[in-house]
């Protein structure tokens, strides 16, 4: 079923401890792009689609071993309560129903991008041993972790996951160029009229070092170029620093990189220096 044009984005998030979320969706950009109507997130208690008495949402795993698993019933009910598209037509309707998971492709802003361009997401926290296989691989459309270590339930991924998507829906932060030359940002330059920090777009680089006032705080300088270079000075400087911080810390982000030919001398510079 094709779903429903909207100018929102609308979040479900699946959880066995709604009142987790009160907080982490409660403050700053999250709040505002709430307020301003930019994303609805609902929140739905697993317990509520159980039938049993003692609302039972978990079970012994079969084949034995340690733990319990959240089971099928209840968390295929209240996903389908929503009225999706179809799983293989889900994508192509701007929805997904993601099951959060330490097994999952690893979430980063290429990711955040992609889900912040959807209608609807639908996020499935699991918790205790995980959830049941059958979850992953018959009702959510994809599995996400949050990186690799294992947490104690998917409700800390989802608030990650709806942060990073929320500040990358249109409107979301005052100033739009702010979150592209952020790090990891990859998407299309800014136009050369946005001064010189825009144009300074990451390129899927680490970002540049910010400074503010005081120039001088304790001693430590604010660098010469900030406070008396000219935008073309500034530019070049926080590329060049873009790429030093890239090559030091995360070394792996150049290959994916498409680099100018300034960009391969100043990288040249700067692994030079940090040989030395
Ligand atoms: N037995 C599972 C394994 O080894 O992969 C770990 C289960 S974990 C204790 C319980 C739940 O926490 C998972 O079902 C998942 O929803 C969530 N979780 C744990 N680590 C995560 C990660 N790195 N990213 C996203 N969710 C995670």
């Amino acid at each position: 079923m094709p779903s429903v044009v909207k100018d929102f984005v609308q979040i479900d998030i699946i959880t066995i401890f709604p009142d987790f979320f009160r907080g982490p969706l409660d403050f700053g950009i999250v709040r505002r792009a709430r307020e301003a109507g930019l994303v609805k997130i609902d929140i739905h208690d697993l317990r509520a689609f159980t039938r049993d008495r003692h609302r039972t949402v978990d079970d012994r795993p079969f084949g034995g071993g340690a733990g319990m698993v959240l089971k099928p019933e209840p968390i295929f009910e209240c996903v389908e309560q929503f009225k999706l598209a179809p799983r293989a037509e889900r994508v192509t309707s701007n929805q997904s129903v993601v099951l959060l998971s330490a097994q999952g492709k690893r979430f980063d802003q290429k990711l955040a991008s992609e889900l912040a361009g959807l209608q609807r997401l639908v996020l499935i926290c699991g918790r205790y041993e995980g959830v049941d296989e059958r979850v992953g691989t018959h009702l959510a459309d994809r599995e996400i972790s949050i990186g690799d270590y294992v947490l104690s339930g998917g409700e800390l991924g989802a608030a990650v996951i709806i942060d990073a998507v929320a500040r990358l829906i249109p409107g979301a932060v005052g100033n739009e160029a702010s979150t592209r030359q952020e790090s990891f940002f990859a998407g299309p330059e800014l136009g050369e009229t946005s001064g010189p920090s825009s144009t300074c777009a990451s390129g899927g680089l680490l970002d540049y070092p910010h400074f503010t006032r005081p120039a001088d705080f304790r001693g430590i300088k604010v660098p010469e170029v900030l406070v008396n270079g000219n935008h073309e000075d500034i530019k070049r400087w926080r590329r060049r620093s873009a790429l030093e911080k890239t090559l030091q810390n995360r070394p792996d982000l150049l290959d994916q990189v498409k680099l100018s030919k300034e960009d391969k001398d100043l990288l040249a510079e700067v692994a030079g220096e940090v040989k030395r």
